[in-house]
């Protein structure tokens, strides 16, 4: 007997973000556009306490997004010492909407070992950013995940 999966038995898997973290996220993102904003959300499991602020060293900061070596390693001793984690990556789109794009997802998987959660907040209206958060996994498998705060649940129609 095989096992059928359906929609239904799909777990949502939640990432949690307190909404100050979500308040400067859009902040950092409206800060950078036109270019891709990025950096790191620090925590621990799944739960974000502390929005880390990276530079973005791409050729075309407009359309890519690459983290600085030096501050990523910076990051990851402060978290080591503070014995947290890498909750996610995140990064600005400014023109597109708020989905992993090939690139994004292509870039997921080299960085994987680093972390699998991804937020993006989408600034194609610029008056109402919207935060996705994804998981993207070694197979390039690209699943949306649930953003849970401190207060009301985040909905990107608020
Ligand atoms: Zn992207």
């Amino acid at each position: 007997m095989s096992f059928q999966k359906t929609i239904s038995d799909q777990i949502l898997l939640p990432i949690k973000i307190q909404r100050r973290l979500l308040a400067e996220l859009i902040n950092h993102s409206l800060e950078d556009d036109p270019n891709e904003s990025c950096g790191l959300l620090l925590g621990t499991g799944d739960d974000a306490d502390e929005l880390h602020r990276m530079s973005n060293i791409a050729d075309k900061p407009i359309s890519r997004f690459t983290m600085d070596s030096d501050e990523l390693l910076k990051a990851q001793e402060k978290v080591n010492k503070t014995k947290r984690e890498f909750v996610a990556i995140y990064h600005s789109h400014t023109f597109t909407q708020g989905y992993p794009s090939k690139t994004d997802i292509k870039n997921a998987v080299a960085v994987a070992s680093i972390a699998t959660r991804h937020v993006i907040v989408s600034l194609v209206e610029k008056t109402r950013p919207v935060v996705r958060a994804f998981s993207i996994n070694g197979d390039s498998v690209v699943t949306e995940l649930v953003i849970e705060t401190d207060g009301e649940p985040y909905r990107a129609s608020d």
